[in-house]
């Protein structure tokens, strides 16, 4: 079985990095024979300590942690941010391993997909696909559901742990799991920010110190949001927001209200509906997306 240990373990754990399906599904098998439960984060790669929190939440007892690196080419509606995407691999490992991660699976483009990119499948997303994320990367979601089925097919998780700041992602990938009738729990992580609040992410590597300040201003749009939504029209706080942004030399394509469970754009907040802000912006040319859950305001009810 072509299974590759680092040669030099300097933590106490060894971490198996399985480069093929066939070995990947083998190892995963006997793990099951053992009951052990398998609990899978998958990963773009380049990480940080925000896909290392979902790492750290998927260890714990009688599991195997199964993390995979594939940058996924489906999913980029824009190939010179495929191009762009970091690739940090020997870090990456090392974090892996030294956050006692089990197996890293790290599959080329033959792994994933063996005949090819062409969408096989078409996965019927609904108005998830045609607002926010969707509008703006127009085939992202179906890359993502191609790349996440896949591996799911190969990982068969009892756990699958993703994070909240990609919020759209995420009830893209419940909606994937129903439809692939996947029996996987999914577990929702929040989202590790920088100091200044802003939200980590992979892109990050690719601003200068002074862009990563001024992007702060997407956490602090999005507090502004939290701390000052009323029920009533959003309008003006959108707007507002949008000031924010702009004094920090960020280009939103949009910053919206929408409703927390079907990601409903909502004009005139009732003040029971659970909401959640979104924000997607530019800095120079880096794409930033970031969302904060909004308080329920149950004062103007008498509740
Ligand atoms: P990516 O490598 O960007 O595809 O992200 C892999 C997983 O890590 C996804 O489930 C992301 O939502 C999650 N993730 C990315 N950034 C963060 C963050 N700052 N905090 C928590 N989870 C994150």
């Amino acid at each position: 079985m072509a299974v590759e240990t680092l040669a030099i373990t300097t933590f106490n754990a060894i971490m198996f990095i399985i480069k093929q399906s066939k070995d990947l599904i083998r190892y995963l098998q006997k793990q099951r024979s053992a009951k052990k439960k398998i609990r899978f984060v998958p990963t773009m790669g380049a990480l940080h300590q925000g896909h290392l929190s979902l790492v750290k939440k998927a260890i714990g007892e009688s599991g195997v942690v199964v993390c995979s690196i594939f940058v996924n080419p489906t999913q980029f509606n824009d190939p010179k941010d495929f191009e762009l995407y970091p690739k940090t691999l020997e870090n990456d490992i090392y974090l892996l391993e030294k956050q006692g991660c089990d197996v890293l699976f790290l599959p080329d483009m033959n792994e994933i997909y063996p005949t090819g990119t062409g969408h096989s499948r078409v996965y019927e997303l609904g108005y998830l696909e045609s607002v926010l994320e969707g509008k703006y990367r127009p085939g992202h979601f179906q890359g993502v559901c191609q790349v996440v089925h896949r591996l799911l097919e190969i990982v068969r998780p009892n756990q699958l742990y993703i994070g909240q700041k990609d919020y759209q992602q995420c009830l893209v990938i419940r909606r994937l799991l129903t439809l692939i009738h996947s029996p996987a729990e999914v577990i929702v992580c929040p989202t590790l920010r920088e100091p200044n609040g802003l939200a980590m992410s992979s892109r990050n590597m690719r601003l200068t110190s002074a862009e990563k300040q001024k992007a702060g201003g997407i956490y602090e749009a999005l507090s502004f949001i939290n701390r000052n939504i009323k029920p009533g029209p959003v309008k003006e706080i959108i707007e507002k927001a949008g000031n924010l942004l702009a004094q920090k030399e960020l280009a939103a394509d949009y910053i919206a209200i929408a409703g927390a469970e079907d990601l409903q754009i909502i004009d005139i907040w009732d003040g029971r509906t659970e909401a959640i802000a979104l924000i997607a912006a530019f800095m120079g040319k880096v794409r930033l997306i970031d969302n904060m859950i909004l308080p329920l305001n149950f004062a103007d009810y008498g509740n």
